[in-house]
């Protein structure tokens, strides 16, 4: 732990390109002291095994670009390449792309209290939840905004900060649960870097996104599911979602009735139909269950292709 993470209060923040955070500073949300995160790693390094350790400090654009990560895990470059912008790509780095705060409007709204500010509840709930969550699981509304953690849930990913190692993608973001925050790093705790595990042989992975408007907008829903394909059946099947709940989801059900499981039209319609298994959705947000079935289906076609 180097000693400045460890001095710093629960109002600090670190930046790293600032993507996030500025737009919260400008607005007056975020308000406490800043500590520039500026020689943390932002490289990618690979085992003898063929395993990659991307660094914290690397930028989605670069994730996105890379020849081997492209290669050996195709659902983490695909679901790279289709976040944000290419100016935010450029920029953004996957430690903050982690650790980044909700986008719901009513935390971005400086006039308006929730439970992330210290508030004693969820104006979404109430109010405007159009884009909010589907599987509602806890008392604050907001669906989880990071699409690399999602698709890193898919691959089992761990996540290495300065205090601890080898946390799950649900150790570092929780079960939901947790209106107050988007994740559960401790104040001053410091993500330093991603593990992937060893793809598998022949493994396939595919990622897609629901948007409602084609460019700069987080996805309504968003699937990224891998699968290795061996003699026609499926096996080994993950497939993650987001937009549609306060952390991203594993859709156990979908991957239970893949599994060992002929790759033909038919099984795979009858899977994406579990795609909404627990789903808990809101006045305005039953819209995104259709949306997720489809998604699925198509994203498990791709598989099979
Ligand atoms: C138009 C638009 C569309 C977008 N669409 C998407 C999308 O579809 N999917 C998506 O995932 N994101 C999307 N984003 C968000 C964007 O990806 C994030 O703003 C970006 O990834 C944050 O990275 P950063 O390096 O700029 O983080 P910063 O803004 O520097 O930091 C963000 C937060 O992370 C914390 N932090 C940063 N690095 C670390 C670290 N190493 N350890 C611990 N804490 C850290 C900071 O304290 C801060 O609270 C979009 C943004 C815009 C503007």
């Amino acid at each position: 732990m180097s000693p400045l993470s460890a001095t710093m209060d629960a109002a600090s923040e670190f930046r790293a390109a600032g993507t996030d955070i500025s737009e919260r500073r400008r607005s007056g949300v975020s308000r406490g002291p800043i500590v520039d995160l500026a020689a943390i790693s932002g490289t990618i390094e690979w085992a003898a095994d063929g395993s990659a350790r991307i660094g914290a400090f690397t930028t989605i654009a670069a994730i996105a670009a890379d020849a081997r990560i492209r290669d050996a895990y195709p659902g983490i470059a695909a679901a790279a390449q289709g976040l944000a912008t290419p100016q935010i790509r450029h920029l953004a780095t996957l430690g903050g792309n982690l650790a980044q705060r909700s986008r719901c409007w009513y935390f971005r709204n400086p006039q308006i209290d929730c439970l992330k500010k210290g508030g004693s509840d969820c104006p979404a709930r109430s109010g405007n939840h159009l884009y909010h969550a589907a599987f509602d699981l806890g008392p604050c509304v907001a669906p989880h905004p990071s699409t690399m953690a999602m698709a890193l849930l898919a691959y089992d990913a761990t996540v290495a900060t300065d205090r601890r190692n080898r946390l799950s993608i649900p150790d570092l973001l929780g079960d939901g649960g947790n209106g107050a925050a988007d994740h559960l790093l401790a104040p001053g705790e410091k993500i330093e870097a991603i593990a992937l595990p060893l793809p598998q042989a022949s493994e396939r992975a595919h990622y897609k996104r629901a948007i409602s408007r084609t460019y700069a907008e987080w996805p309504l829903v968003e699937i990224c599911a891998r699968a290795v394909l061996s003699g026609g059946t499926f096996r080994n099947v993950r497939i993650a979602a987001g937009g549609i709940a306060p952390v991203p989801l594993r859709l156990t059900a979908c991957e239970a009735a893949l599994e060992g499981k002929p790759a033909t039209a038919e099984i795979v319609a009858q899977a994406a139909q579990l795609a909404t298994s627990g789903a808990k959705p809101l006045p305005m947000t039953g819209y995104k269950l259709e949306l997720m079935v489809g998604l699925v289906r198509d994203v498990v076609e791709g598989l099979a292709k």
